[in-house]
């Protein structure tokens, strides 16, 4: 029988609460299948660890994650310590560490849930996007010179760099190619910026012509927000630089219902190292400790990571468990308008799991 090893780093706030809950899921299902197990090791990096280290996670923490399978990470921030610290202290430092180049979040209205957009019917919100994740806007490239002085200035330098955006548009239309509308549109902004997203722009062409079969467009980010509103059935897989997709992923997880349901992956497409699954939501330290967060979002990361694995008929059985729980209102969390706890939630999805198994 396979055994998986998983780390799992709950990080700050909710973080806490939802990823031993994506543990005993996946937990679920491995006695239930009993086709492959877990071994699950657990990293207690995060604000903690910095109040007592003054790091988010130790210097030669990357080593103890790179023979793992797979990693489930909770959320990056507190309240009294600066987000450019907690960010590429902990999530930055993973993502860029091991590579992760790609960030895919796939949206779609689940079952039971009241998304805002009351033209746009379930299935004309069917979306993955898919972001730029290792240079760009947040490649830390910049500087900051003459500081409390009248002659201060500062910049973030967007770098991009041609193998980057060839291995994200390859990523992304080889993407597009697998879903049935074998459709993508490629975001950019280079009406305004006319250097790295002339070259992005580019690129899009050059790789475009590797996949005849898929359909594409092109569109400045701007009006793609519109168009997210406006015309949902449109838009099938989307590729944006890293600052792009960063904004349009919360706009879409919002269409889609709430910040709760959302999951993230950040893929090694080549897996030479593990890749990291995600719920898109923060820290939320407002509800932090009380036993409310969504934890659903952290359940699709699990159908992510199971389905990096290769275990897609855990991962569609999972899937269907999570539709069977959003589709009973009774079980939605505060952030969908109920007031289910996490650990119901968590409950239903093991019960789904056993009797679906
Ligand atoms: P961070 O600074 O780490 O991004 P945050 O405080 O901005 O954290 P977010 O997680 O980004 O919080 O979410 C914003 C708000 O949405 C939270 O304050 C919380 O009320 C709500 N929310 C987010 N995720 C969840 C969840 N999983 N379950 C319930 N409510 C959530
Ligand atoms: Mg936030």
């Amino acid at each position: 029988m396979k055994s998986y090893k998983i780390a799992c780093i709950p990080g700050d706030g909710i973080g806490k609460e939802v990823i031993p809950a994506g543990q005993t899921v996946l937990q679920a299902l491995a006695d239930t299948l009993k086709q492959f197990s877990f071994e699950f090791s657990a990293f207690d990096w995060g604000g903690d660890y910095y109040r007592q280290h003054g790091v988010m996670m130790p210097e030669d923490g990357l080593n103890a994650l790179y023979d793992k399978d797979a990693i489930l990470f909770g959320s990056a921030g507190d309240p009294d310590i600066a987000d450019h610290i907690t960010l590429w202290g902990l999530r930055l430092k993973i993502c860029q560490g091991l590579d992760q180049y790609a960030n895919v979040r796939p949206t779609r209205i689940l079952p039971g849930i009241d998304a805002p957009l009351k033209r746009c019917q379930p299935k004309d919100l069917d979306w993955v996007i898919v972001r730029e994740n290792s240079e760009g806007e947040y490649s830390g490239v910049g500087g900051r010179v003459h500081q409390g002085h009248p002659l201060e200035a500062a910049t973030d330098v967007s770098m991009m760099t041609r193998a980057g955006v060839e291995r994200i548009m390859r990523f992304a239309f080889a993407l597009a190619q697998s879903r049935p509308r074998k459709l993508l549109t490629v975001i950019t902004k280079s009406n305004a910026q006319r250097h790295a997203m002339v070259m992005w722009d580019e690129i899009a062409v050059e790789i475009a012509k590797e996949f005849p079969d898929v359909t594409w467009d092109k569109e400045l980010v701007d009006a793609a927000t519109a168009r997210m509103v406006n015309k949902p059935a449109t838009l099938d897989t989307i590729v944006a630089t890293n600052l792009h997709a960063d904004i349009l992923s919360d706009l879409a997880a919002a269409l889609a219902g709430s910040l709760g349901i959302a999951p993230t992956g950040n893929i090694d497409p080549e897996r030479r190292y593990p890749s990291m699954f995600e719920p898109i939501h923060g820290s939320a330290f407002d509800i932090m400790g009380k036993g409310l967060a969504n934890p659903i979002g952290t359940f699709w990361c699990a159908v992510m990571l199971l389905s990096h694995l290769g275990e897609d008929h855990a991962a569609s059985l999972l899937m269907q468990a999570i539709e069977k729980v959003t589709a009973d209102t009774s079980l939605h969390t505060g952030d969908l308008g109920g007031t289910a706890t996490t650990a119901q939630v968590t409950d239903a999805v093991c019960n789904h799991i056993r009797s679906l198994g």
